[in-house]
C-alpha cells in the first residue's frame, strides 16, 4: 500500500471558515492515523478573490489549532515558506505545469479550444432559462479543426480551453461517504480548463496537483460532489489513477442552512476571539458530522486520531450548536492550570479594564486565585471579566435577594463579627481568609444560611457568587470594611 496523503486546498479569500477547519481537521487525522502526510496547497487561480494576509491567517488558523501541515506550505518565523519535493503549492505559481497539461488534453482530443464571445454566452444562457433548460455550454467550438484554431490564437482571437466530454458516457466512482455514483455525460457541461487569462479553473488545477503531488484521498466538503464527475474524467483521458473520495456533509445553521457570514460568527478566528480554546473547538467541530463509536464526546486531538472512522461520517449536514460547543469547550477551560487560565485570560481582563501587566505583576497571587475561583463558571476566556466583576467593579448591593439578606435578623450580628475579627489583622493572608466564618460563627453564635448569606450579600452585594473564602482573600481587609459600611445602610 503506498502512503497516504491528503491535502487541505484552501483558497486564500480571507479567513477560515469552522466549516473549512472541520475539513482540515478530518483530513489532518485521517492523514495521522494512516501515518500519511498532510498537505496544505493554495488555490488562487481566481485572481479576482485574493485577500492580502490571507495565506498567513489560514496558516496562522491551523497552526493555532493544533493542526500541523507536513508538507506545501508553511508558516516559518512569521514568513510564509513551502517545504516538500511536489511543488510549488501555490497554485498561480504553477501555471506552465497547468498548461503543459491543457496542451496535452487537446493533442490528444479530450479539450477544444472555445472562441465564443461573453455576450454569446451571456445570450445562450438567457435563452436556455427562458426555455426552461439547464444552462449549458452548446458545443459550437467542439469541432474546430486544431489548425484552424491555432490560427486564430495566432492572429490575437481570445479563447479559453474547454473539456471535450464524450456524449452518453455513464461517469462512475465511488465516495465514502455517499457510496457509488453515476452520471451521464449528457448531464454535464464542457467545462472550461484554461481561463482567457492564462489561468487554469479549478477543475484542470485541482486535478493535474492531486496527480502530481500524489494525493490518495480526497476529503472535502460536499460542495465540490457536483463537480468530482468532471474530475473523474479528467483523471481517465489523462490515464491517470483515480484518489479515493470522502465528500463531508456541511456545517448548517440552526434553519439547516449552510453557516454563512451573514448570520454571525464563522471563522476561527471569531471563535478565538470569543476565547474559545483550540482543544475545545477542534473537538467540538469533530463531532458536526462524525459520530464516535461510543457515546464518549469529549476527545484531545490524540484520541480523535484513534478513534476517527470515515465510515462513520454522516450523510447529512451537521447543525452547529453554539451550546454544546460552550459545554465542550468548558471542559477544557476546567482543565487549564489556573497560570495557564491566568495568561489566556490577561487579554479579556485587560480590554475591561480590570488589570494590567503591572497589577498582574505585583499580585500574582491574587490574580492566580482569582483565576481558580472564577475558572468553574467559565465556558469561554471572554466570560473572565463578566465574573470577576464582584472584584473590580464598584460595590453596590441592587439585588432584591441580597437586600433582603441584609434586612434580615442576623444580619448586624453577622457585619460586627465580621468587623472584630477583621481588626485583629492588618491584612487577610489565605490562611486568615479560611477560618473567617468559623471565628464569626463562634462570636456570635450564628452559622448556616443565616451566617454565609448575610456576609456574602454584605461582601459582594449578591447571594451568588464563587467560593467565599477566595472572595475574603480577594478582596482584602479595607475593601471589606469599607463594603460592610456601605452594607449597614441597607439594614433596618
Ligand atoms: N479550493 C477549494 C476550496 O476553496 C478546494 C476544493 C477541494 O478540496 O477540492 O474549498
Amino acid at each position: 500500500m503506498s502512503e497516504v496523503r491528503v491535502r487541505f486546498a484552501p483558497s486564500p479569500t480571507g479567513y477560515l471558515h469552522i466549516g473549512g477547519l472541520r475539513t482540515a481537521v478530518y483530513n489532518y487525522l485521517y492523514a495521522k492515523q494512516n501515518n500519511g502526510k498532510f498537505l496544505l496547497r493554495i488555490e488562487d487561480t481566481d485572481q479576482t478573490r485574493l485577500v492580502e494576509g490571507a495565506i498567513e491567517n489560514l496558516i496562522a488558523s491551523l497552526q493555532w489549532s493544533g493542526v500541523e501541515i507536513d508538507e506545501g506550505v508553511l508558516m516559518e518565523d512569521g514568513k510564509v515558506v513551502q517545504k516538500g519535493e511536489c511543488g510549488p503549492y501555490i497554485q498561480s505559481e504553477r501555471l506552465d505545469i497547468y498548461k503543459k497539461y491543457v496542451d496535452q488534453l487537446i493533442e490528444e482530443g479530450h479539450a477544444y479550444y472555445c472562441f465564443c464571445t461573453k455576450e454569446r454566452l451571456d445570450n445562450l444562457r438567457e435563452g436556455q432559462k427562458m426555455k426552461g433548460q439547464v444552462p449549458r455550454y452548446d458545443g459550437l467550438c467542439r469541432n474546430i479543426p486544431l489548425d484552424e484554431a491555432r490560427e486564430r490564437i495566432a492572429n490575437g482571437e481570445e479563447y479559453v480551453v474547454r473539456l471535450k466530454l464524450p456524449h452518453d458516457r455513464d461517469i462512475k466512482f465511488r465516495d465514502e461517504v455517499r457510496g457509488d455514483i453515476v452520471i451521464n455525460t449528457n448531464e454535464m457541461d464542457d467545462q472550461v480548463l484554461m481561463k482567457s487569462d492564462g489561468f487554469p479553473t479549478y477543475h484542470l488545477a485541482v486535478v493535474v496537483d492531486d496527480h502530481l503531488m500524489g494525493i490518495t484521498h480526497i476529503v472535502r466538503g460536499e460542495e465540490w460532489l457536483p463537480s468530482t464527475p468532471k474530475h473523474v474524467y479528467l483523471y481517465e483521458a489523462f490515464g491517470w489513477e483515480q484518489p479515493t473520495y470522502v465528500h463531508l456533509p456541511g456545517v448548517l445553521n440552526s434553519d439547516h442552512k449552510k453557516l454563512s457570514k451573514r448570520q454571525g460568527d464563522v471563522s476561527v478566528e471569531d471563535f478565538k476571539g470569543h476565547g474559545y480554546l483550540p482543544e475545545g473547538l477542534v473537538n467540538y467541530l469533530a463531532l458536526v458530522g462524525w459520530s464516535p463509536e461510543s457515546n464518549e464526546e469529549l476527545f484531545t486531538m490524540e484520541e480523535l486520531i484513534e478513534q476517527f472512522n470515515v465510515k462513520r461520517v454522516a450523510k447529512t449536514g451537521g447543525v452547529f450548536d453554539k451550546k454544546k460547543l460552550d459545554w465542550v469547550n468548558s471542559h477544557y477551560m476546567k482543565k487549564l492550570s489556573r497560570e495557564e487560565l491566568g495568561e489566556l485570560a490577561f487579554p479579556y481582563m485587560e480590554k475591561a479594564g480590570y488589570v494590567n501587566k503591572e497589577f498582574v505583576e505585583n499580585n500574582k497571587e491574587k490574580y492566580l486565585v482569582l483565576m481558580e475561583t472564577i475558572q468553574d463558571s467559565l465556558d469561554r476566556l471572554e466570560q473572565a471579566p463578566e465574573q470577576s466583576t464582584f472584584l473590580f467593579e464598584e460595590y453596590k448591593v441592587t439585588e432584591e435577594e441580597a437586600i433582603e439578606q441584609l434586612k434580615g435578623e442576623t444580619a448586624p450580628d453577622v457585619i460586627q463579627g465580621l468587623e472584630e475579627a477583621l481588626a485583629e489583622v492588618d491584612e487577610i493572608d489565605q490562611e486568615f481568609a479560611k477560618g473567617l466564618m468559623k471565628k464569626v460563627q463562634k462570636a456570635k453564635g450564628v452559622k448556616g444560611k443565616n451566617l454565609f448569606m448575610p456576609a456574602r450579600a454584605a461582601m459582594t452585594g449578591n447571594v451568588h457568587g464563587p467560593d467565599l473564602t477566595s472572595i475574603i482573600y480577594l478582596l482584602g481587609k479595607e475593601e471589606i470594611l469599607n463594603r460592610l459600611e456601605k452594607a449597614k445602610s441597607y439594614m433596618n
